[in-house]
């Protein structure tokens, strides 16, 4: 039931309940008084009759035309209780009336000089109301019907029920305003705080009602103001964390005291392999034991990592929290370049050590015999001491091409690239190993392509980049084959091919080429003068100028390695430019 049908109705029985009150109390204490101002009356009318009373003779008629005059019965008693006049007896009736002396109105004149009484007359069977005074003849009484009374009594008894029903009418009407006014602030109220609580903090209540009312709507004010203000800074610091959160190559996962993913960033789901919309079970996660453990220990309250995990082709720094509200963060990193590095490095290092150690051993075995032996024939000391030179120039090489290596990686080294002729660049750089082709019967040729005939590219850079290539195909050719370096227009820049029809490599080694110390077969590149660094300084020189290397090749039929190297950002085609 609403606020004001509850207070109209309160209203109701209370103003019903105190009209009731009132109309009992007043029509009994009305009948009371008027009882007692009516005997009053009838005893000094007794009184009255009694001063006309004069002689025992006449005292019926006396009764008589008093009983006219008062309109009431008037019974005049002698002192022995006998009725001597009585305005409704008269003659025999008169005769047969009882003695009158124990009438109670009687005894109580008889004691007290007068006296009343309402009871049934016993002459008339009636119920009346009777009043006695003594007289010096005997007594008056004067009687009324109980009923004149009763119908005054019930007249006021209808007029006080009439007001009583005009009050409550017009007390209910001021108790319908008076309730309007308190519960319209309290429903608008009631309707405000109900929309705060279902989520619309915009809503404010009107200050302007009174008392508490007031109090209350300032305060509802107040905290809608305070809830959409801690809203607002949750709200906030919400949409910096998730920024924080995204942002990192930290993988991050947040799960529940029931097991439940409910956070996770991107790089979570990319090193975890999770496609799933949060929340969702963490049997979603991939099944590994040590993940498992970890996020067990967790969610028990145990911290535990970081530690190595391994998903998939991936290596996973793993470390779990526990949350202290329940539930458990856990961290991913991704290690896997990292480890990889690592074995790239303990393998460089162990290559670089065993491609020294070889020339290194044949220097020493040779200089510790020149040392000692000083027997030693003239032409054969000559060799030895020629061997040791021989192996001295390849540690040369391999530092050389170590220390080349490593600027280009460590940026050191930046191309400063040029427009260059593809033709004169390629003749410069094969220049030096065309008398051991020619020796080996290996002709070189050099054929750009009409249409690409230039490149940007570092002058110093691109020499060496043709000269590595060239003697690779010229190492890996036999006697009879050929090399030829030729150029080719591509969208965006030129490819320059290198071509022979040497030995080939087989398919599995061929993406591996470009690998430092990676060779097909070590004995036979070491022999013929390699040192496993020359595709690995192409490749290293050519990414220099935001280019790439690919190689193709057919085992006994030969290799071909293409370089491509871009044009600058404006010059679309190779015929666009020429060199300067
Ligand atoms: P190397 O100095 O040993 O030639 P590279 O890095 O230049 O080292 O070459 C790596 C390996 O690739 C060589 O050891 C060789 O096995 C193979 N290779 C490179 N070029 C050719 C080619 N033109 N024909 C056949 N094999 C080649």
């Amino acid at each position: 039931m609403r606020l004001a049908q509850r207070l109209i109705l309160g209203a109701f029985a209370v103003v019903t309940a105190l009209v009731l009150f009132i109309v009992v109390i007043a029509h009994n204490r009305l009948e009371e008084r008027l009882l007692r101002d009516t005997t009053a009356q009838l005893v000094r009318k007794a009184r009255l009759v009694g001063l006309g009373w004069t002689t025992f003779d006449r005292a019926d008629s006396v009764a008589d035309a008093a009983g006219v005059a008062l309109r009431y019965r008037v019974t005049l008693i002698d002192s022995t209780g006998r009725v001597v006049g009585d305005s409704d007896f008269d003659g025999a009736a008169l005769e047969r009336l009882d003695n009158h002396l124990t009438r109670p109105e009687i005894e109580a004149a008889r004691a007290a000089g007068f006296g009343s009484a309402q009871r049934v007359s016993a002459s008339l069977g009636s119920q009346e109301i009777y009043a006695a005074v003594q007289d010096p003849k005997g007594f008056v009484r004067v009687a009324m019907h109980a009923r004149d009374l009763e119908e005054i009594t019930d007249h006021m008894r209808q007029d006080v029920l009439a007001a009583g029903l005009i009050a409550t009418v017009l007390a209910m009407l001021l108790a319908w305003l008076f309730a309007r006014s308190v519960a319209r602030p309290i429903s608008e109220l009631s309707a405000v705080a109900g929309a705060l609580a279902g989520g619309d903090l915009t809503r404010r209540p009107a200050l302007a009602a009174p008392g508490e009312v007031g109090v209350l709507a300032t305060a509802l004010y107040q905290m809608a103001d305070q809830l959409s203000g801690r809203l607002r800074a949750l709200q906030t610091e919400e949409t910096l964390m998730g920024a924080v959160i995204e942002s990192l190559h930290e993988g991050i996962l947040a799960v529940d005291a029931k097991r439940r993913v409910v956070r996770i960033n991107e790089s979570g789901r990319r090193l975890l392999g999770v496609r799933q919309n949060t929340p969702f079970p963490v049997d979603h996660l991939p099944r590994d034991r040590r993940l498992r453990e970890a996020l067990d220990e967790a969610l028990a309250g145990f911290p535990s990592g970081p530690e190595d995990l391994r998903i998939d082709t991936r290596v996973l720094a793993l470390s779990a929290r526990p949350l202290l509200s329940g539930g458990a963060v856990l961290a991913v990193f991704d290690l896997t370049q990292q480890r990889r590095l690592e074995t790239v490095r303990r393998d460089f290092v162990a290559n670089v050590s065993h491609e020294l150690k070889t020339p290194l051993t044949v220097i020493r075995g040779f200089a510790d015999t020149l040392a000692e032996e000083e027997e030693l024939p003239a032409e054969t000391r000559r060799q030895f001491a020629e061997t040791v030179r021989a192996n001295a120039q390849r540690m040369h090489r391999i530092v050389d091409d170590l220390l080349d290596l490593s600027r280009i990686e460590s940026g050191g080294w930046v191309p400063n690239p040029v427009l260059l002729d593809v033709g004169s660049a390629a003749t410069d750089a094969t220049i030096a190993i065309r008398d051991v082709a020619r020796e080996k019967g290996v002709s070189i040729s050099v054929a750009p392509d009409e249409s690409a005939r230039v490149v940007f590219a570092d002058s110093t850079a691109f020499r060496q980049i043709l000269a590595n290539l060239v003697e690779n195909a010229v190492r890996y050719t036999p006697p009879g084959g050929s090399v030829v370096v030729s150029s080719r227009g591509d969208p965006g820049g030129v490819t320059i091919e290198v071509r022979d029809t040497g030995i080939g490599i087989a398919a599995e080694h061929l993406p591996r080429i470009f690998e430092r110390f990676y060779r097909v077969d070590p004995g036979r590149a070491r022999g013929a003068g390699g040192t496993g660094l020359g595709l690995a300084i192409v490749r290293h020189l050519t990414e220099a100028h935001g280019g790439r290397v690919k190689g193709e090749s057919t085992p006994g039929r030969g290799t071909k390695i293409s370089i491509f190297l871009p044009f600058p950002a404006g010059a679309a085609t190779a015929s666009g430019v020429t060199p300067s």
